[in-house]
């Protein structure tokens, strides 16, 4: 396409500052693909809860990067050692070790509990390494004929946008025109222990899972729902893969979200908030009779693992390790619920939550959560709306409880503002 002259980037007539917040949105609206709908806000800068547009206002963070900076904006540890490791080494690929990567690897298997990791960089990639590995165990070590392995997932299931993924999802949107899609996934209602077990056959490898059903609206399964499923997974040997990536890494008051039933997966997908905010950080974690069949040449990634990206893990763990985070996670989860529960019957229909999360449904009558989500902008507060009516509140777990009561009251006030009584 022609140059346009008057484009302040592409000329180099201006830095970015001089565009101003509609100059920005008007280069984005024109030079990036309409694959997402962002709210007008242009942010120059974050520190903590809070974030700055371009024009010097403040907001308060209430997505927190769908739980990517659970820790906030620009943990001092966390830029430290990202700032440490970048003067020193940042990638040497997986063709060398470095010395970030073996303790990265030993510290995340303390954490969750597992023997051993495989490293990868988007969360997408990370479920898709659950599913490979899944696959292989299937034929492998349970004997499932060669190209016959099933695995079971949820309906309203996210999992990451690669085109296996979109596969087994029901969310049109994410799914239509992507075909031919990958075969070899069942999907059954959330929550039905029944449902799940009537579903598994002789060809089950595994089943997939949220904890807690983040992009599908804070969706909390039914108590004893995941005892049941870890008891059904081994009753038929089958692998329980638990995608942790949003809802894990201290989000719900504590370390996985699986630990609120005292349930241990077989596999752990995480991402997001491993990567501190500053890069993407994800991995899977399992045991020797799982992961130890991989070998070299079977599963890779160029990033996976790098020395910066382990470094950052490494400080990440290391602040989960102190239980800091999932203890304010619990007690700041509750002051958010208390306030969040007065708004029922005045603009919200219910209110669902686990520690610092909570999906809110608005009255549909009364407004759609874009429109919610526009007027808390307006009252300076961040949040996302999923699945037409639902807000989601996610911030990051350094905020505090004034801060916490704060943002509800914007909430109460942008609900009045739409017509709630
Ligand atoms: C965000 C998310 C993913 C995908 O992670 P990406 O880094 O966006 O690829 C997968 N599963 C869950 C539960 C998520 O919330």
């Amino acid at each position: 396409m022609e140059l346009d002259t008057r484009d302040p980037i592409t000329t180099g007539a201006g830095s970015p500052a001089d565009l101003g917040a509609a100059g920005h949105i008007a280069l984005a609206e024109v030079h990036s693909a309409h694959h997402y709908h962002p709210l007008p806000v242009v942010i120059a800068e974050a520190h903590g809860t809070w974030v700055t547009d371009v024009d010097g206002h403040r907001f308060l963070d209430c997505l927190a990067g769908y739980s990517a900076l659970n820790f906030g904006h620009g943990h001092p540890a966390i830029l430290a050692a990202a700032h440490a490791q970048l003067d020193r080494v940042t990638l040497v690929s997986r063709a060398f070790h470095h010395d970030q990567f073996g303790p990265f690897c030993a510290e995340l298997c303390a954490l969750t509990g597992k023997d051993m990791v495989v490293p990868m960089n988007s969360g997408a990639e990370a479920v898709e390494t659950a599913i490979k590995v899944a696959r292989k165990w299937g034929y492998r070590v349970k004997g499932i004929p060669a190209h016959e392995a099933e695995i079971i997932v949820a309906e309203g299931n996210f999992h990451g946008r690669t085109t296996t993924i979109v596969s087994f999802s029901d969310d049109e949107a994410a799914r239509e025109h992507y075909g031919p899609y990958t075969p070899g996934f069942v999907q059954v209602p959330f929550g039905s222990v029944e449902a799940l077990a009537a579903a598994i056959t002789p060809r089950t490898a595994a089943i997939l899972l949220e904890p807690i059903q983040g992009e599908g609206g804070v969706v909390i399964p039914p108590e004893g729902y995941l005892r049941a499923v870890r008891a059904l997974c081994d009753e038929h040997d089958v692998l329980l893969l638990a995608d942790e990536i949003q809802a894990g890494l201290a989000r719900t008051g504590r370390t996985f979200a699986c630990d609120h039933e005292d349930v241990v997966p077989d596999l752990y997908i995480l991402g997001k908030a491993l990567g501190g905010g500053v890069l993407p950080v994800s991995a899977i974690a399992g045991d020797h009779r799982v992961l130890g069949l991989l070998r070299p040449g079977e599963h890779g990634s160029t990033f996976g693992g790098n020395a910066l990206a382990c470094a950052v893990g490494r400080a990440v763990i290391a602040l989960l390790q102190t239980g800091e985070f999932q203890a304010r996670s619990a007690e700041l989860g509750a002051v958010l619920r208390a306030e969040l529960d007065r708004l029922v019957g005045h603009g919200v229909v219910e209110v669902r939550s686990r520690g610092l999360w909570a999906g809110v449904d608005i009255d549909p009558d009364l407004a759609t959560g874009r429109q919610v989500c526009e007027a808390l902008l307006r009252r300076g507060v961040l949040a996302k709306d999923t699945h037409g009516s639902t807000l989601r509140l996610a911030p990051p777990l350094v905020i505090t409880a004034d801060e916490v009561i704060w943002a509800v009251t914007q909430l109460r006030d942008s609900l009045a503002e739409l017509g709630a009584r």
